[in-house]
């Protein structure tokens, strides 16, 4: 009796004459994850992939990598009979005495994609629950809510009798979306920020700026293993490490200071962009938050984004720190986040930045230093760490 994993994918039914090249993506995401873990047969049919492993590997084994594949909405495991109801009655018993001897309440839910089967849904519904009330007869049946609900699907190559399935992260494929560039800070919003937009089809490259001596190596590192986790969900992201103390130094020694967060913004957002360019990404993700601090009102954005053409897109603008908090928190960046290691930012923090800058008054301040010197050098300082 061998276990298999049956996925169903979502969103990527509603694509239409797309489909086949997001499930192509899909099955490649998922053989990449799980080819570290053994040999796995991957299938796909009716919008359901099927995961079978050969006799040395085992779907337990990939289950975690599953949960953080974008793109597929549940899973089961399953066995498969054969397509005669015989098979189907010994096999339920086989596959689930450990399950259907320790729990109260169950349903049979059937289902018929073959509908030359013998016979009907509501057929092999109850008399698969008969069978199995017979062999355990402490068990009773729960339409409502089952402790187990073995599902017994008739396809065209064999009958699946599956376990409870459980939720998958949902989202579209990585690497259907296009690639975006995301501004990763060491703190809490960026890495979630990152995660949302790849669970929406996007590959990530990532940029950060840092500040040696003021910065150290372990607050570089830092962003090393936030996207570390994130890449676990995303894929490889190629991070450009930016040398940004020469910049700070000049923003520091000429403009005035409630202004230094501001343009210090402004120069990120534009290194940020010719780098997107050279690495043949379309957009810029960033992790802020409307409100949450100065540079984040929308006076804040309009002076930082007015240096960039190419969309910008910030996933958390319209949400609370609790829920940033919580997602972070499942991605598991929250502990790493919280690690106190100075940010270039707040290295450069003026007391009392500029709440609603006008974008004019942001402008005249930055007439003072020779940008396009500045960004030629950020660009010409950078390092780059691939992520796997
Ligand atoms: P985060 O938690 O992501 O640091 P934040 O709420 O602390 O966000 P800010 O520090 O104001 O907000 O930064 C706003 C956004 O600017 C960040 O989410 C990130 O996208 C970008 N950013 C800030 N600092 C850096 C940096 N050192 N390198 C790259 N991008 C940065
Ligand atoms: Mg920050």
């Amino acid at each position: 009796m061998r276990e298999i994993l049956l996925l169903k994918n979502g969103e990527i039914v509603l694509k239409g004459l797309n489909k086949k090249r997001f499930e192509d993506r899909l099955l490649l995401n998922i053989k990449s994850r799980i080819s570290s873990f053994g040999k796995f047969k991957l299938e796909i049919s009716q919008s359901t992939i099927t995961i079978s492993p050969d006799e040395n590997s085992s779907v337990d084994d990939i289950i975690p990598v599953i949960k953080k594949v974008f793109g597929i909405v549940s899973f089961s495991k399953a066995v498969i009979a054969e397509k005669n109801f015989e098979d189907v009655k010994k096999l339920t018993i086989d596959y689930l005495k450990e399950d259907l001897s320790i729990l109260k309440t169950f349903k049979v839910e059937a289902k018929r994609s073959d509908k030359k089967f013998y016979m009907t849904s509501p057929e092999i519904s109850r008399e698969l629950g008969g069978y199995i009330l017979e062999n355990f007869p402490h068990l009773h049946v729960d339409v409502h809510n089952p402790e187990i609900t073995v599902t017994v699907e008739v396809r065209d190559f064999g009958i699946y009798i599956r376990k409870n399935s459980e939720k998958g992260l949902g989202g579209i494929p990585t690497g259907t979306g296009g690639k975006a560039t995301i501004m990763i800070s060491g703190g809490i919003d960026s890495p979630v920020a990152a995660w949302m937009m790849a669970k929406r089809g996007i590959s990530l490259t990532a940029v950060h700026f840092s500040s040696p001596p003021y910065t150290s190596i372990k607050a570089k590192q830092k962003v090393i293993d936030l996207l570390k986790k994130v890449s676990q969900y995303s894929g490889s992201i190629k991070l450009f490490n930016v040398g940004f103390t020469t910049a700070q130094e000049s923003i520091k020694k000429y403009c005035q200071e409630e202004f230094f967060t501001i343009i210090m913004r402004r120069i990120m957002m534009r290194v940020s962009e010719i780098i997107s360019v050279n690495e043949g990404c379309s957009a810029l993700i960033t992790g802020e938050s409307l409100g949450q601090v100065a540079s984040q009102t929308i006076n804040a954005i309009d002076c930082t984004n007015r240096v960039v053409s190419m969309p910008v897109f910030r996933p958390l603008i319209g949400m609370d720190k609790e829920e940033i908090v919580e997602i972070s928190r499942k991605i598991n960046t929250f502990d790493i986040s919280i690690m106190p290691y100075e940010d270039c930012c707040t290295v450069f923090t003026p007391r009392h930045p500029k709440l609603n800058p006008r974008v004019y008054l942001a402008e005249k301040e930055e007439s003072k230093l020779d940008i396009e010197k500045i960004v030629r050098d950020c660009i010409q300082n950078c390092e780059i760490i691939e992520i796997n």
